[in-house]
């Protein structure tokens, strides 16, 4: 099938900042698109040629959609799976597969799937409610602290907490959710691997993310990762191992937490293009949105070596602002070399909302470190 300035579409569930990076390739190679958001102010709305209004999660709204396009895919995991199940029956390529999402939309099937597969992850057990959960602590077969993890209401950290007494148990939502023992983990590592559908694979080098200690939201990725090229060789060992089990065509982003040179867990993964790949856009051969392209219309890999080491740092909206943004200091982190913002066109900034990214470039990652945080410093993500 021949996407390059052709009527064939390329169908993209949501529309936001994942979405907005993958139409600059598509925009690129002349590839025609479609994109569905339920927001009307969507980052994607410019760029895209025909945008769709709509909920990502209701069966009719999705199945309409992608009815007419050609090969569908996803910027978000949220979507429903019923609809992409009765379109791939009818014929549309759908990547990632329908199946893949419905087993990574829930924690405790995506815990499952590691377990089915000998891929090594955190320890678990799952709940139908918190109340089983509160039993067994009553009884006192569990002890604190330990993970919570809701099964399906999280995403960037929301559905995730660390559970330390009777108090942290009383806050926590209601539904089906699993625990894990807390990992002592070194670093949190990311490799992304992207698969073509006769099964070709690649992979970028591992990333380590740095995590903001009050948000526990990423701050900064480093590419590469400062771990031992043993320690890099075995996580990705690990990441290939979780791509090939999914079956995954397109990339994915898999989250690891390093706890020694040799064990390594899988945390989760996402079928998309990622945070932890944002560098790509500037240090690397071929950026992600592009690989992914390149692998759900069945195209040649392209090479995944950087360029220059790199470092991503989130912009995410400052604390106690809320309101039209405005993106303070941005001529100043302009003036500095190898820096490159990229804002994501979200009119309303609240505390912590990722607002943008910039990617710093620099042959020599300590350099590159040493800017990004300067970009941090300088650069205010605040209301107007
Ligand atoms: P989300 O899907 O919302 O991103 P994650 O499962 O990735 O949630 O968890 C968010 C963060 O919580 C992780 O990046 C890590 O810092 C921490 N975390 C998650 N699971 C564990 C665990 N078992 N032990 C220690 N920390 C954990």
């Amino acid at each position: 099938m021949n996407f390059f300035s052709t009527t064939k579409t390329l169908g993209i569930l949501g529309g936001g900042q994942l979405g907005k990076m993958l139409l600059y390739s598509t925009r690129k190679w002349d590839i025609k698109t479609k994109v569905l958001d339920p927001s009307e102010s969507a980052p994607c709305r410019l760029a895209t040629d025909i945008f769709v209004q709509g909920d990502l999660t209701d069966f009719q709204t999705v199945y309409d959609f992608g009815k007419d396009v050609d090969v569908l895919t996803i910027e978000i995991e949220k979507v429903n799976v019923n609809a992409l199940e009765k379109l791939q029956q009818e014929g549309v390529t759908v990547y990632p597969q329908p199946q893949i999402l419905k087993t990574i939309q829930n924690k405790c099937l995506q815990k499952k799937f590691y377990q089915d597969n000998n891929i090594p992850s955190a320890s678990f057990e799952e709940f139908d409610s918190i109340n089983a959960l509160k039993e067994k602590v009553l009884k006192g077969d569990l002890s604190y602290p330990f993970v919570w993890k809701s099964a399906e209401m999280g995403y960037d950290g929301y559905g995730v907490s660390i559970v330390r007494s009777n108090k942290e148990l009383e806050e926590l939502n209601p539904g089906h959710c699993l625990i894990e023992e807390i990992v002592k983990f070194k670093k949190e590592l990311s490799v992304i691997v992207c698969r073509r559908p006769q099964g070709e694979m690649v992979n970028y080098p591992v990333v380590e993310s740095e995590f903001h200690p009050i948000a526990n939201q990423v701050e900064y990725v480093l590419c590469p990762a400062r771990i031992s090229t043993k320690a890099a060789k075995n996580a990705v060992e690990i990441a290939l191992k979780t791509a090939e089990a999914y079956g995954q065509i397109g990339l994915l982003a898999v989250e690891l937490f390093l706890i020694s040179d040799e064990e390594i867990l899988v945390n989760e993964v996402a079928p998309r293009p990622h945070n932890s790949g944002h560098f790509t856009m500037e240090a690397s051969y071929t950026c992600q949105f592009e690989q992914h392209l390149r692998a759900i219309l069945d195209l040649p890999l392209g090479k995944t070596d950087s360029k220059t080491a790199g470092v991503m740092v989130n912009l995410v909206g400052a604390d106690g602002y809320a309101g039209p943004v405005n993106y303070k200091n941005i001529d100043q982190i302009l003036a500095i070399d190898g820096v490159i913002p990229h804002i994501y066109g979200k009119k309303e900034t609240r505390p912590f909302r990722k607002m943008g990214h910039v990617t710093v470039i620099n042959p020599e990652l300590s350099i590159a470190r040493r800017i990004a945080e300067k970009v941090k410093d300088i650069l205010l993500v605040i209301a107007k």
